[in-house]
């Protein structure tokens, strides 16, 4: 018998950390590995949110904070959500976690029972349906293509609503298919879940400023469905602020005062030194954060024209997130260099060892035929990794 419990052992590991793992013990290996395998901003937390940090801790913010959040940063955060979002959440209805991956499993635990269906859009970002698994809740997924930039329709949606439906957990911008929803396919999605009030939208917005062409909607601002929608966003990808560990959700009174109780015995609240530098970072003009998106736009440009270029990649043109996530089904079942390739997955390790190119394969997304690069990084490893890849793969 196993001393663990059936619970854990139905988990698999986080894919993106075993791939970047990887490429971390070959890099200390000695091996020259360019590693596009997590998906954090690779840049410095701007000066103005150390300083407070600094702060913090000389004025002695050193004890526990409220469960969920000071409420100076509550009152920030719903400051953020009216000024970008047009959303009107009071401050008792934001609970500040350690990450919005906190945040989204504070909601699944607190709506899903042992056997509620929870939906997931395939391509979905890799710890979605792990955490179902993890509350007993059980995923139903939708498909999607790279020839609809990987997004499900409203159609598609009602046809997956059972009796059994607890949630729909989606994000826009995407990780990993960096598409976006426009209004209009939000207002559908929200015509569609009104029709169901047994159905709670989990939306996961945390790529929110990351958008190169279109405007963020978030689906809370549609009425119909702001009592059934939990707002996921947080301080890791906009701010570069991934170590820090700060998410936060702005749902209905009903469901916000769920996620404090589930806190209250599982964290006792988020830290306060990382929660006061973040009340700073939300108050900064979302211009001054701007260089940071530029810098992102210009890498997936050239990314795009780079990758356009290799033997069997098709890929799309992501309009959001930092994620290029290529349709490379042409390698699948060939054998390349002695290596079967069953999957995405095979197909990324294969990169990994033969290229020196960490990247995420698909199977734990949801799209066993897609592979996920970060290009979160600089514009010389980003050409030295299309040049490694086109290269190694274009005898086959
Ligand atoms: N949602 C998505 C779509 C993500 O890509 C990530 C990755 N960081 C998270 C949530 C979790 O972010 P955090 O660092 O705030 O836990
Ligand atoms: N969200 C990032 C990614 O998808 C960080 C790793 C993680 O939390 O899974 O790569």
């Amino acid at each position: 018998m196993s001393k663990i419990s059936d619970r854990l052992n139905r988990l698999s590991y986080s894919q993106t950390f075993v791939m970047s793992n990887k490429a971390r013990d070959m890099k200390a290996a000695g091996i020259d590995v360019i590693s596009l395998t997590l998906g954090e901003p690779d840049f410095d937390v701007p000066q103005k949110i150390k300083q407070a940090a600094f702060d913090a801790i000389n004025e002695n913010y050193s004890h526990y904070s409220p469960v969920p959040g000071f409420l100076e940063l509550r009152q920030a955060v719903s400051a953020k959500l009216k000024r970008d979002n047009d959303l009107d959440y009071k401050p008792s209805q934001i609970c500040v976690a350690n990450g919005a991956k906190q945040s989204i499993m504070n909601v699944l635990l607190a709506i899903v029972n042992d056997g509620d269906e929870v939906i997931l859009p395939a391509p979905y970002w890799v710890s979605y349906d792990e955490m179902v698994k993890l509350v007993g809740g059980t995923s139903v997924f939708i498909e999607t293509s790279i020839d609809t930039e990987f997004k499900f329709t409203a159609e598609q949606l009602e046809k997956a609503i059972t009796p059994k439906t607890k949630a729909l957990l989606y994000s826009s911008p995407c990780n990993p298919s960096g598409s976006y929803y426009t209004k209009e396919e939000l207002e559908a999605i929200a015509n569609v879940v009104a029709k169901y009030p047994h159905v709670t939208i989990i939306s996961d917005e945390i790529y929110e400023f990351i958008n190169y062409e279109g405007e963020h909607v978030s689906i809370a601002s549609f009425p119909q469905v702001y009592e059934q929608t939990a707002v996921i966003n947080g301080m890791s990808k906009a701010f570069a602020m991934t170590g820090w560990r700060i998410g936060y959700s702005a749902c209905p009174d009903w469901l916000a005062s769920a996620c404090d109780k589930v806190q209250g015995q599982m964290t006792s609240g988020a830290n306060t030194v990382a929660q006061r530098a973040s009340i700073t970072a939300l108050q900064m003009d979302p211009l001054e954060l701007q260089y940071m998106i530029t810098e992102f736009h210009k890498r997936r440009d050239l990314v795009f024209e780079l990758m356009k270029d290799i033997k069997g990649f098709k890929c799309n043109l992501p309009k959001s997130a930092f994620y290029f996530f290529p349709d490379i089904s042409y390698f699948i079942g060939k054998n390349l260099n002695g290596t079967e390739i069953k999957d995405a997955d095979d197909f990324a390790m294969f990169l990994l060892e033969n290229a020196h190119v960490g990247c995420v394969g698909g199977v734990s997304f949801g799209s066993p035929e897609c592979i996920r690069f970060s290009y979160a990084a600089s514009e010389d490893d980003l050409r030295e990794a299309m040049k490694r890849i086109k290269d190694c793969v274009e005898k086959f």
